[in-house]
């Protein structure tokens, strides 16, 4: 995906599943066919659109937003000239942009500009801190180079990968199953007795 399709998804993308962030970027695109459309839609008529998405007002707000601020960033609607700049330029880029932040700035990164960048979402975040690879007051941007100081990039992609079907299917937010995990002897977090029946 070019990296502004990668922004307007992962905008779609925060605080759902990746199912219904699915349905809500093809309904998306099925009633704006360009990024021209979709920057100068109606906020109502798109949050109607991207509903089942969740949080759809506040997407549309966001998602109009950003792309108009690419346009009048850079005089078009492409983010393909990122792919010429190093990974802290894009970084500080991409910040410039209201409601873009540090977990969608990493995803552009590693997954359309093919740069280095540790994503760290609501799973990684929690199983990180859990397992005490990231310190408990760590904030997500801390935690994103905290993870990416750890592992190598080219491990990159697997562990965000494999850490959210971690956090997903094992160490969950309400019932973690310790008492299944691998990681039980290496898991920091004081709460994993209570979890291991
Ligand atoms: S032992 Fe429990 S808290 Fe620790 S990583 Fe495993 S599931 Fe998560």
């Amino acid at each position: 995906m070019d990296p502004l399709s990668t922004l307007v998804h992962t905008i779609l993308s925060q605080n759902t599943t990746d199912i219904t962030s699915d349905r809500a970027w093809k309904a998306l695109r099925r009633k704006y066919r360009t990024m021209e459309s979709l920057a100068r839609a109606d906020r109502d008529e798109l949050a109607e659109t991207i509903r089942m998405g969740g949080l759809a007002d506040i997407k549309a707000g966001r998602i109009i937003q950003a792309l108009n601020d690419i346009r009048e960033l850079t005089g078009r609607l492409s983010l393909d000239f990122l792919r010429d700049m190093d990974e802290q330029e894009v970084d500080r880029w991409l910040s410039q942009l209201k409601g873009v932040g540090p977990k969608t700035r990493a995803i552009v990164l590693l997954f359309s500009l093919d740069k280095t960048a540790f994503p760290v979402d609501t799973h990684i975040f929690r199983v990180t801190k859990r397992l005490g690879l990231v310190s408990p007051s760590a904030d997500r941007e801390e935690a994103q180079e905290k993870m990416a100081e750890l592992s190598k990039p080219v491990d990159y992609f697997s562990y965000h990968v494999n850490i959210i079907e971690h956090g997903r299917k094992v160490c969950s937010a309400r019932r973690p199953k310790c008492y299944q995990c691998l990681l039980y002897d290496v898991c920091n977090w004081s709460e994993k007795k209570e979890h291991r029946e």
